[in-house]
């Protein structure tokens, strides 16, 4: 098929049909709807196949994006969702949930002037229309290698590390301390943001694949670490960042204050039907919500709030809108489903008693400008009470290393992290461990967690292969 290089200029960017926000906020069904096929490869067809393509470096996974474009625009669905594959183990997850407005999508050719290739809703189009028609990863000339590994945690960096073992013929076994596969696409990013059913489809494929897993499981308490050494050539370690960033604000302990994760957690095992006896997110209907801080679990948890029947849903912001770290789609999301936003203010204190709860949130303006990273200067005499029935607090988590790393020799960094820094490269200070995502980056992306999980099994197969590691003692 010949392709019109100036498609851009006839077609418009125009990305799936969205719920209407007062459909949306009633339920919990993503917010985007699907293209048909005709739809994705016109919207396909606009890109302009750039020499240096932007979008792929901006990437932090390097997907081939142009050249899965173009298959789309010719029609070899298949093909296609093979290459999507290549680069990403998870390419209907980061279709969904990466922030491609400040990445692949912000750094388009097309980005200025014209609108950026709906590179997103085609990668997710891909592999959902694959994976429907039946296409499923092809390992047939996969050689068994007689080598296997435990992957401890189910995240997109542990899913992601056993992908690419079980491309290499390595038998991954992966554990996690969840019922359900998928760490914080499951039981932390909303509904309304990712299916559940998509990740219950990537588990299908995975064991498809070969891949075990062992929910359920906690190690250093169901299993200990020691096993999992003995029983395996070699471990990696994807646990995530859970500790909470402790802001320290008089009145956080008081009834009607959630952590942000406990709150999306309690809502998320609800709408999934696997909360233990009867427990829930708390009661918001009718009732004022202020949300503190303002990265994308704030975000998540402001939509939840208004899914809830919240009266009023406020966003408590310490710097202007400009320096938000989250997704600028998401602020959009959540102010279409009438969040309210107040930007430069911190947070002094939370106001109330033990006996009724919360009653309001102290706040200070704070100057504008100033980074994310700098303290906010406040404004002298600028103080005042927001009213309130319930606050959530989201600032953040630091990570979490679980004891066993250290007993075992795992070198940590001076903030927790799982330290593979240079020349070792995925690789912990002990030879067998690996680690890699959010336990070694910090907090992050779900994209740079798939990217270093893909990375380490990669590492872990080269390492295998050439015996850097010895076969296990058993
Ligand atoms: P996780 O996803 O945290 O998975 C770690 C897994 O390890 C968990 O399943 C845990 O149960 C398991 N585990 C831990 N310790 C043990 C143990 N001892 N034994 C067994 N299992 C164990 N990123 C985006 O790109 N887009 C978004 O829209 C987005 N939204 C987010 C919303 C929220 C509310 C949060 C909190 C994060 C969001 N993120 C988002 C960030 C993203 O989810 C994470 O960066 C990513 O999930 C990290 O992947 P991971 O595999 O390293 O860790
Ligand atoms: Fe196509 Fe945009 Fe990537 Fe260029 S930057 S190759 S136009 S998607």
């Amino acid at each position: 098929m010949q392709k019109n290089v100036f498609q851009f200029l006839d077609v418009p960017r125009q990305p799936p049909r969205e719920l209407p926000v007062s459909v949306r906020v009633l339920g919990w069904k993503e917010i985007y709807g699907d293209f048909a096929p005709a739809e994705a490869a016109e919207q396909s067809a606009r890109c302009i196949e750039c020499g240096n393509p932007y979008c792929e470096w901006k990437c932090p996974v390097h997907n081939y994006i142009p050249n899965w474009l173009k298959l789309v625009r010719e029609g070899r669905l298949f093909e296609a969702a093979a290459l999507a594959h290549e680069t990403n183990p998870l390419p209907e997850v980061c279709g969904r949930v990466c922030p491609q407005d400040r990445l692949c999508e912000g750094d388009c050719t097309l980005e200025d002037g014209f609108g950026a290739v709906t590179i997103g809703a085609v990668e997710k189009y891909i592999v959902d229309e694959a994976f429907r028609q039946g296409w499923r990863p092809d390992l047939s000339r996969v050689a068994p290698t007689g080598r296997k590994v435990a992957v401890v945690g189910a995240g997109p960096a542990g899913l992601s590390c056993a992908d690419r073992l079980a491309r290499a013929g390595i038998q991954a076994h992966v554990y996690d301390r969840n019922e359900e596969i998928g760490g914080l696409l499951t039981f932390g990013i909303p509904p309304f943001k990712l299916d559940k059913a998509v990740v219950a489809t990537r588990r299908g494929v995975l064991e498809h694949m070969g891949v075990r897993f062992h929910l359920g499981t906690e190690i250093g308490r169901d299993v200990a670490f020691e096993t999992l050494l003995a029983d395996y050539d070699a471990v990696f370690v994807g646990t995530g960042a859970y500790t909470p960033v402790d802001g320290r604000l008089p009145g956080q302990d008081l009834p009607g204050v959630h952590p942000a994760l406990d709150f999306l957690i309690a809502n998320g095992r609800r709408v999934l039907g696997t909360a233990r006896d009867g427990a829930g997110p708390p009661e918001l209907t009718g009732r004022r919500v202020v949300v503190l801080g303002g990265g994308d679990t704030a975000m998540d948890c402001v939509r939840t709030a208004i899914r809830l029947g919240a009266a009023d849903v406020t966003c408590v912001y310490r710097r202007d809108e400009a320096a938000m770290p989250g997704s600028r789609r998401e602020v959009k999301n959540a102010r279409d489903e009438g969040v309210h936003f107040l930007f430069n203010r911190q947070p002094l204190a939370i106001e109330g008693d033990a006996t009724r709860g919360v009653a309001g949130v102290r706040l200070a303006e704070t100057a504008p400008g100033g980074g994310r990273a700098s303290a906010a200067a406040l404004v002298e005499g600028s103080e005042s009470v927001l009213p309130a029935d319930v606050v959530i607090i989201a600032f953040g988590f630091r990570p979490s290393p679980p004891a066993w790393l250290a007993e075992h020799g795992v070198a940590l960094t001076p903030d927790g992290r799982i330290d593979t820094d240079e020349p070792r490269r995925y690789a912990t200070s002990h030879p067998r461990i690996f680690a890699g995502g959010d336990a070694v980056r910090g907090a992050d992306l779900v994209v740079t967690a798939v990217f270093e999980g893909r990375e380490a099994g990669k590492a872990i197969a080269h390492a295998l292969a050439d015996r850097a590691v010895p076969p296990h003692p058993l």
